[in-house]
């Protein structure tokens, strides 16, 4: 017998520091995350402000950046780690993405100095939690439709609007929030407990239920000029660090679908139906070669754009590609392996479900399925099919 590593000698292409890393994260998933993943899921619970300090201790938030305690690994190294951590659970991984590739790295890129030594050490270490604002009830793939507003008062800023489906909105300690201003779209620190700034968290998703996901509400806010991101300026700010989290998803979302592919070859090698194991059927191995291709396929997929994008020439629309075709194959391997599973497949006694469940948030956020089908027709085609 091979696994899907084993098939495509998948451990030939890494290097020894991301064999490493993939080892010591699975460890740490295996041993501290999954035996209460489940139950995270089912309470509709995620204990964000107790795993950031451990996470941190791994140095998982915010790896990929340079200094102010940052790990400052390769891209590959930190897509290697994603996949780990979302083989436990898409909201583990979306936590730290959030974290790392969302509201640190818009610090990081776009803030002062002084933003960056009172931010960037603190939360690489997980002392702080971030969250990154940009959509709105009514603005989700268009982003740039925004209504929330920023306008001088003085020396200060005043904000007024509201963001929705904010990932870590309530148990962050800052929000990087995007706002309308007159010199166009620009990013703001808004520390938790700010007047007019409330998060409440949202309820009864049946997806990403061991995440939290928050409603941020701006009622005059006022800032004081130096929380303004200084270096971001426009759309293409917010824009830029999506496609950091983009990336962590190309390798995050196969994760999910090898941990469900690894739960149904376990489960129809045990399981009998009509006198002999559901694994020696003609039908389950079909299913099983064809997922263990597509498996394959994006791993080698994600580990070249990987590579392109620690040489420093991965562009967006190949990010796009990327995260098209991870999240979609994802969720239809998560489902197919479900059908397997037969009844069992439909609990949590399995990942398999909660998985598909949770892969219809990553197949929705950081840009839909449609919108990286634009993005790429657009690429192919050089017209804009977006209006
Ligand atoms: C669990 C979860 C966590 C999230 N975390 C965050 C976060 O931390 N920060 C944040 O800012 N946002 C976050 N989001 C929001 C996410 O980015 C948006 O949901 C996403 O951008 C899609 O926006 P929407 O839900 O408003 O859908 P819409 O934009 O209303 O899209 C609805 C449908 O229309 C399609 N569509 C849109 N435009 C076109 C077009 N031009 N042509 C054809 N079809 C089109 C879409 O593909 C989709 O199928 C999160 C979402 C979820 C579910």
């Amino acid at each position: 017998m091979v696994t899907v590593d084993e098939l495509f000698a998948i451990d030939s292409l890494l290097t020894d520091t991301e064999r490493q890393i993939r080892d010591t994260v699975r460890a740490f998933g295996e041993q501290r995350l999954r035996p209460h993943v489940a139950d995270w899921f089912e309470q509709g619970t995620f204990p964000a402000r107790e795993l950031a300090p451990e996470l941190g201790a791994l140095g998982l938030l915010g790896m990929h950046l340079d200094g102010y305690g940052c790990a400052g690994t390769s891209a590959t190294e930190y897509g290697v780690a994603c996949m780990e951590l979302e083989a436990v659970d898409s909201g583990v991984r979306s936590m730290v993405s959030v974290q790392g590739s969302l509201a640190m790295t818009a610090i990081h890129e776009y803030g002062t100095e002084e933003q960056k030594q009172h931010w960037l050490p603190q939360m690489a270490a997980g002392r702080a939690l971030g969250c990154f604002g940009l959509t709105e009830p009514d603005f989700g793939s268009n982003p740039g439709g925004m209504r929330t507003r920023a306008v001088r008062d003085g020396a200060d800023w005043v904000l007024n609007g509201s963001k929705m489906w904010i990932t870590n909105g309530s148990v962050a300690d800052i929000a990087v929030v995007w706002a309308r201003t007159e010199e166009g779209v620009r990013g703001f620190l808004v520390p938790a407990g700010t007047p007019g700034f409330t998060a409440r968290e949202m309820h009864r998703k049946l997806s990403l239920r061991a995440s939290v996901t928050a409603e941020l509400d701006l009622d005059g806010v006022r800032l004081p000029g130096d929380a303004l991101l200084p270096d971001g300026k426009g759309l293409s700010a917010p824009l830029g660090c999506l496609s950091e989290a983009r990336f962590g998803i190309v390798f995050g979302a196969l994760g999910a679908a090898a941990d469900c592919l690894t739960a149904a070859i376990d489960y129809a090698r045990t399981r009998e139906v009509f006198d002999k194991p559901l694994a020696a059927y003609q039908l389950t191995q079909a299913k099983l070669a064809d997922m263990a291709v597509e498996l394959g396929k994006g791993q080698l997929l994600a580990l070249h754009l990987g590579r392109l994008k620690d040489r420093g020439e991965l562009r967006p629309e190949q990010v796009s590609a990327g995260k098209l075709n991870s999240t979609r194959e994802a969720i239809a391997i998560a489902r197919q392996c479900r059908t397997i599973l037969g009844a069992n497949g439909i609990t949590l006694d399995y990942p398999v479900l909660r998985h598909a469940n949770n892969l219809e948030s990553v197949l929705t956020y950081e840009g839909t399925a449609e919108v990286h089908q634009l993005v790429l027709g657009e690429a192919l085609t050089g017209s804009k099919a977006f209006r």
